[in-house]
């Protein structure tokens, strides 16, 4: 069975799952194992790593940094600007201090964390001179809804943005009213962050539901694996689990290549519907 892959723009193809990193560097006695953890994610073919200068305060791009030392070529490095920081001179020295945590001197793609007060234009201003600099290779936005996309794209050169980063699993749907098929249709990637729903944290019952224990049972896999492998059943959706262990890693990185019958994936749609109407974007 082929790895499942989420093309970017370029025609660059990048495997559809990759490597979370929130609330890793938070405890120093927990940052070696972090770093493994990340590292062995890469050796199996999870080359894309999310950070942002928000995770630990700078904390986990500093796992990050120890993480890919030796490998840089071999990753896909991810992070994100605070919206506060997101313009201008602030902007400039958030990414350098960002690219210093990861000891690199660019990042593959660099987000606007959440859209805030910051005017989007200057956002793509700077992104756009940072591109110019060599610090990034290209940039994109999380937390942007099917609205603040329109917005965007009505900006000179806001349809440069590569990506949205969005809140994204079986149990929260919403995207698929409007901003997921828009994002198919101008392929913008998508990236779904929370794919586990926090290991069922943001949603009580989602690990223990029957229809996922059965369909996970039948099929000899986890329920983790089967969580991502839904999210990626989804044309032009990559996941980003974040896994503290080398044993979380292995069982995410296998189910890259797990595919879901039409069956199964009508089971699991049927157990968690998608919203018929549009509904707020989920955020954590
Ligand atoms: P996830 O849905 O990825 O869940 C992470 C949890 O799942 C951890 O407790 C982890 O445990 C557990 N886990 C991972 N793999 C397995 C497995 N195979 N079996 C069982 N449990 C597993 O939540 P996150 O909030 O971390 O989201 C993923 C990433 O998305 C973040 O780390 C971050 O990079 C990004 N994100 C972006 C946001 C944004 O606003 N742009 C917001 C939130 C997240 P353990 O650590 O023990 O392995």
């Amino acid at each position: 069975m082929a790895k499942k892959e989420v093309i970017f723009p370029e025609a660059l193809a990048l495997p559809a799952i990759g490597q979370g990193t929130w609330y890793m560097g938070e405890k120093a006695s927990q940052r070696k194992s972090e770093a493994d953890a990340l590292r062995a994610g890469v050796d199996l073919g999870l080359t894309l790593i999310d950070t942002a200068e928000m995770y630990a305060e700078g904390g986990a791009e500093k796992v990050v940094g120890e993480a890919i030392r030796g490998l840089r070529d071999n990753v896909f490095l991810v992070s994100k600007v605070y919206p506060w920081n997101a313009g201008g001179a602030k902007a400039i020295a958030a990414c350098e201090a960002s690219l210093k945590r990861l000891g690199t001197d660019y990042l593959d793609l660099y987000l606007l964390h959440w859209r805030g007060d910051i005017p989007l234009e200057e956002t793509v201003d700077v992104m756009q001179k940072l591109m110019q600099q060599g610090k990034i290779r290209r940039w994109g936005v999380s937390n942007l809804d099917y609205d603040d996309m329109q917005a965007l794209w009505r900006i000179g050169g806001g349809s440069e943005c590569v990506t949205d980063q969005v809140l994204y699993h079986l149990a929260s749907r919403g995207i698929e009213h409007d901003l997921l098929p828009w994002c198919q249709q101008h392929q913008v990637p998508v990236m779904a962050y929370c794919p586990l729903a926090q290991a069922g944290r943001l949603r009580e019952g989602l690990m223990h539901d029957p229809v996922v224990n059965d369909i996970a049972r039948e099929r000899g896999i986890s329920v983790a694996q089967l969580l991502l492998a839904w999210v990626i059943s989804h044309q032009g959706v990559m996941a980003i689990p974040k896994a503290g262990s080398v044993m979380h890693v292995k069982e995410n990185a296998a189910a890259l290549e797990i595919s879901l019958s039409d069956d199964e994936l009508a089971r699991l749609d049927n157990a968690f519907p998608a919203p018929k109407g549009k509904t707020r974007l989920d955020v954590v």
